[in-house]
């Protein structure tokens, strides 16, 4: 069971990984699938087999949405006071922090990231996610509104909102943070009262089955949250589902579409965040070296299996041969293995299907004209592992650069001034994230402007934080997640007006 002889597991995992196949959470029971059916979930590292896990298909999905239908119909979720909710959520948060290191070596099992990068950002940030989503239980407020009713002059009224829990919601995540984009949905769901199902992604189901125990440990009611492991059929199955009022999403966009139109039936709120191609723009007056390592984390972090990655580098020409050829060194210095290593910088990627489609990329860049670099090709001979690969010599149309890849793979483009470079890099379906580098301060704040995306960092890449809202620009996605603003997926406005 132990996948790496040399990379000794936590007893936590042994002991996860050890006790037969993993069920589903369903009404605060641990249940097999209704079919009695299991799927194995593989290391990507070594294509070995880790266990085996309930695949749930549409009968387990109409289960779980009963038992959330249950537990936020008739309680104790929706009577239980907010504070009480904040000290739940407060604890699961304690709970992923004294188990990081678990939780972290489980995700780097089943996605194939570095186990130490996996505790010390995926799951730390994770834990601070369902802290600042306890202190907001508190604080969701409705105003009271100062109405003028023009066809009741005489009369008086006291007029305000309430902010209401949408309901039942359907969170389906994908395989790149899996703990991670599980608790974006979970801790602003239940803050607000609402109750859950979880659909994981089929390649990555371990931490969030994890997490169903930690829920039950920082003592959640049956039924609040409920979780489902299987595959696109049981996301469909919830998204279709007449009985769920909400679904929040993260993949695809293509998938994202499929949800759009399942959840036309019942018009069931809908928020997605999808993919992404984001520029990351580079002029002359950068500080060069800050911009080299950014600009190098911009599009391999995660093994650019990022949502977010900065795969389009746009570099000013008088710096462009020297500033790729530095990215292109910075690449090939990266440290890859498998993800228990703990001296690991780069991982194999997830799944033999992601390793396929990222290696038909570099193919079809090469065949167009485009030149490596550095890389270019798979790493070793066994998982899937890719080299980080730097391409120049591209043309705006080639696939590399209009696609997203979800792979270490970038496409760099020169531009020769600050007029013309934001339409280049908004030239794209999509509007996730950009980075600009300059010493410029108005430059930078008038080509932020420009950009048509959710978020801008300026001199660093990747500035994400639990308080700043995060989604799409046009086919990046509807919605935001993470901040104040990611409550309003979650809660429903109620206008109560009284003639007094
Ligand atoms: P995906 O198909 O969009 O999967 C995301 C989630 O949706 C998974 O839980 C998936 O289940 C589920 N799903 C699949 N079909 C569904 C349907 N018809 N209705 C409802 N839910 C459904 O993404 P993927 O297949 O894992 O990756 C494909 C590509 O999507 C990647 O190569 C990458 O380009 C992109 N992607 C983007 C993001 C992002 O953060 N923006 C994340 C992951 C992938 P299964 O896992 O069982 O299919
Ligand atoms: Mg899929």
């Amino acid at each position: 069971m132990t996948a790496i002889a040399d990379f000794p597991l936590t007893a936590g995992v042994q002991g996860f990984l050890g006790g037969g196949p993993k069920k589903l959470l369903i009404g605060g029971e641990w249940t097999s699938a209704a079919s009695g059916r299991t799927f194995v979930t593989c290391d990507p590292a070594t294509g070995n087999p880790l266990t085996e896990v309930a695949h749930g298909q549409s009968e387990d999905v109409d289960r779980a949405v009963r038992a959330a239908r249950q537990a936020f119909d008739n309680g104790p979720w929706p009577s239980m006071k907010p504070n009480q909710r904040e000290r739940l959520l407060w604890r699961v948060g304690d709970i992923l922090s004294e188990r990081a290191e678990e939780f972290g070596q489980l995700e780097a099992l089943d996605n194939g990231k570095s186990a130490g990068i996996a505790s010390a950002v995926d799951v730390a940030w994770a834990a601070d996610v369902f802290r600042y989503y306890a202190g907001w239980a508190t604080k969701i407020e409705g105003s009271t509104v100062n109405v003028s009713m023009p066809f009741a002059p005489d009369a008086q009224f006291h007029a305000y909102t309430l902010r209401e829990p949408v309901g039942v919601c359907g969170l389906i995540v994908p395989w790149n943070f899996p703990l991670l984009m599980a608790s974006w949905k979970l801790a602003p769901a239940l803050a607000a009262g609402n109750t859950v199902i979880l659909k994981p992604a089929e390649q990555t189901p371990l931490t969030a089955l994890l997490l169903g125990e930690v829920f039950q440990e920082a003592g959640f009611p049956a039924g609040v949250v409920n979780i489902v492991s299987g595959f696109g059929d049981a996301g469909a199955a919830l998204s279709a589902h007449e009985d769920v009022d909400k679904i929040a999403f993260t993949g695809s966009t293509e998938v994202g579409k499929k949800i759009v139109d399942a959840a036309k039936g019942n018009l069931k709120k809908v928020s997605l965040e999808l993919g992404g191609k984001s520029p990351n723009i580079v002029f002359a007056d950068a500080d060069f070296d800050a911009a080299v390592e950014g600009s190098l984390n911009a599009w391999l972090f995660n093994h650019g299996q990022c949502c977010v990655a900065g795969t389009r580098l746009f570099v000013e020409d008088k710096i462009f041969d020297e500033f790729t050829q530095a990215v292109a060194d910075a690449a090939g210095q990266v440290k890859i293995g498998p993800g228990l290593d703990p001296t690991t910088q780069l991982g194999p990627l997830v799944s033999q299907e992601q390793f396929d489609k990222v290696t038909g990329y570099l193919a079809a860049g090469l065949a167009d004209g485009a030149r490596a670099l550095t890389g270019g090709k798979r790493w070793g001979d066994t998982g899937y592992f890719v080299e980080p690969t730097v391409f120049v010599d591209v043309k705006p149309e080639f696939s590399i650069v209009r696609e997203e890849i979800f792979g270490p793979v970038v496409a760099a483009l020169p531009f020769n001034a600050e007029a013309g470079v934001a339409a280049a890099a908004n030239d794209s379906i999509y509007g996730l994230a950009a980075g600009i580098w300059t010493k410029d301060i108005s430059k930078a704040h008038r080509t932020a402007r420009q950009i048509k995306a959710g978020s801008v960092w300026i001199n660093q890449y990747n500035g994400f934080d639990t308080a700043m809202p995060f989604g799409g620009y046009k086919q990046s996605g509807w919605g935001r997640e993470l901040g104040a603003a990611g409550l309003d997926a979650y809660t429903i406005t109620k206008a109560v007006n009284v003639a007094l």
